[in-house]
């Protein structure tokens, strides 16, 4: 029998209230068109309720029928452990009623651990009857108080006060339901513990009045952060431009228009894989963008060349940026334009104001500029200077057309560029002469690098318009910066010296000295004055055709 006493008062009214709370809470939150997710969680708990609540009634007489003997203390445990079941389910419905938020599982995971260490003691191992006695009328009664303070607060908290009415209902409510269980219990409730249980009604009360102010905020806030949201990502997919916004820590897209997924050839699920920096084909311009934006904040038409995800053909885009937050975020907004073809006429216009269309080495106007930004720097490194000159290449437009001298002009040209490292710098001076700078070289080194250049250029072979291999040869004359700094100067003393190498039979490399200048200076009075080619007429000396590698006597 002791098992029917222990159960027999399982199925409680607050069942039945709960039940009624529950379809009550429907119609409100429907009335009001709210948050149906946590009412469905709410639902299914009170549901839960009502099941343990109707099991645990039938529990006590058929564990006498089945005439099975459990120890009291176990049934009391068994027993506690509904209760307390019926309590944490309550909990949760009350908590997703009242904040619209679903109760996290780690909560209820410790509440149980809590609850079961707590029944397990006063049980087994502190079998206080008292104690059992209260947590056995209470447990249910606490939950049901705080379904109650929920429900209520979801009824008024639409109103004016709603709130304050709604603690001072559920206080009056925990009252009468602790007053009912103190008179209905087989060991009368003192006085404080109904006074306690009123005030945690209170205060549970209190609390969830202050956090559903607080969520109603949240939720107003954000539903207007989504509807900008909303409003800015239809802004951004009506633009006429391709436009993205990513993440300024990783570059991860969280926005793209359909006019950017198209430039770069993304498929819509594909978008999350990629990285803006992806597509650039410099990371120096990547970076180059990055460090504009963080200065500046905004950026206007900065060109970047990128290319796209089909095709690995690069192209340029004109970007205007500027840093957003967005969704929490520190982001990119970034709007393009498509400027491959004005890159390209660019590149023509730059092409022909800076090189040459016969060799495509640059031109006299642009080395004269590039070399005097270079030693526009503060002390600029030891340089040298070539004077590059064909030698008798009249000749070769006499023997073999001008359109072979054409091709020799290319060949040599090509076998100069080649010969030299990347910082120096190359030029075609003017007809059949050429200007070469040579950065950080001294006199020795230049010399060397010109007399190899010289032997190069006497190997490489040219095919006439003929048919007929024809070689040919330069004399260079060779300067470096310890005689000036001043480009003009430097040109003038490299000419002197290739004046030299000419007189002294061509083929040939001289290094500039200062006495060089006197001899120029004379030769070139006997030049105008006998209007014969200088070498020629000072020298008198044998003469290497170098078109037919033979020797002829000069007159
Ligand atoms: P030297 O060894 O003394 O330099 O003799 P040279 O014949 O090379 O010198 P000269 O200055 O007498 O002749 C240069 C010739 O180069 C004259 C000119 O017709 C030719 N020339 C200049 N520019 C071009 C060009 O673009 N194409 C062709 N085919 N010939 C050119
Ligand atoms: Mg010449
Ligand atoms: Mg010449």
């Amino acid at each position: 029998m002791i098992s029917l006493e222990i159960f027999e008062n399982a199925v409680q009214n607050q069942t039945i209230i709960a039940t009624l709370i529950l379809l009550l809470s429907c119609g409100i939150i429907f009335y009001n068109n709210q948050e149906k997710n946590a009412l469905a969680n709410a639902s299914v708990c009170l549901m839960l309720v009502g099941i343990v609540d109707y099991i645990s009634s039938y529990f006590g007489s058929w564990i006498d029928n089945l005439s099975l003997t459990f120890s009291v203390n176990i049934l009391m445990a068994i027993s506690l452990i509904i209760k307390f079941a019926i309590f944490l389910l309550c909990v949760i419905a009350a908590t997703n009623l009242a904040t619209n938020r679903v109760f996290e599982k780690k909560y209820i995971a410790c509440l149980s651990a809590l609850g079961a260490i707590f029944i397990l003691f006063y049980t087994i191992a502190y079998p206080d009857g008292i104690v059992i006695n209260i947590l056995h009328n209470l447990l249910p009664a606490i939950g049901f108080a705080y379904l109650a303070t929920a429900f209520l607060i979801r009824c008024f908290r639409a109103h004016k006060m709603g709130a304050v009415c709604g603690c001072l209902v559920s206080i009056f409510i925990t009252y009468v339901v602790i007053t009912n269980i103190s008179e209905s219990a087989s060991y009368p409730l003192k006085r404080w513990y109904m006074a306690a249980i009123a005030y945690l009604g209170l205060s549970l009360t209190l609390l969830l009045t202050l956090l559903d102010g607080k969520n109603d905020e949240i939720d107003e806030i954000q539903r207007k952060m989504n509807k900008n949201n909303q409003r800015f990502a239809e802004i951004v997919q009506a633009s006429p431009f391709p436009i993205v916004i990513f993440k300024l820590s990783d570059d991860s897209f969280l926005l793209a228009n359909d006019n950017f997924k198209r430039l770069f050839a993304i498929q819509d699920k594909d978008i999350k894989l990629y990285h803006f920096r992806d597509f650039f084909v410099d990371a120096d311009n990547r970076r180059l963008l990055n460090a504009h934006l963080e200065k500046e904040k905004i950026i206007k038409d900065f060109e970047i060349q990128v290319r796209s995800v089909a095709d690995e053909t690069p192209f340029w885009l004109s970007t205007s940026a500027n840093i957003i937050d967005y969704e929490y975020d520190i982001a990119i907004y970034a709007a393009f334009q498509d400027i491959t073809d004005r890159k390209k006429r660019e590149d023509l216009w730059q092409n022909q104001a800076t090189r040459d269309p016969l060799t495509s080495l640059y031109n006299r106007r642009y080395f004269e500029e590039e070399i005097g930004h270079r030693l526009f720097a503060p002390r600029p490194e030891p340089f040298g200077i070539f004077m590059i000159d064909a030698d008798h290449f009249k000749n070769v437009n006499d023997t073999y057309g001008h359109k072979t001298g054409d091709k020799v002009l290319m060949a040599l040209a090509a076998t100069t560029e080649k010969a030299l490292r990347e910082n120096d710098i190359v030029a075609r001076y003017g007809g059949e002469e050429f200007v070469v700078y040579l950065d950080k070289t001294n006199a020795e080194d230049a010399m060397l690098v010109a007399n190899r250049l010289r032997e190069s250029i006497a190997n490489t072979e040219v095919i006439a318009d003929s048919g007929e291999r024809i070689h040919f040869t330069v004399s260079i004359g060779v300067v470096t910066s310890e005689y000036s700094q001043d480009l003009s100067e430097l040109v003038k003393m490299s000419d002197d010296a290739l004046y030299k190498a000419k007189a002294n039979g061509r083929n040939q490399c001289v290094l500039y000295a200062p006495e060089l200048a006197k001899t120029s200076a004379i030769s070139q009075q006997e030049k105008e004055q006998d209007n014969v080619h200088p070498s020629v007429a000072a020298e008198n000396t044998v003469e290497v055709s170098l078109l037919d590698n033979q020797a002829k006597e000069s007159q």
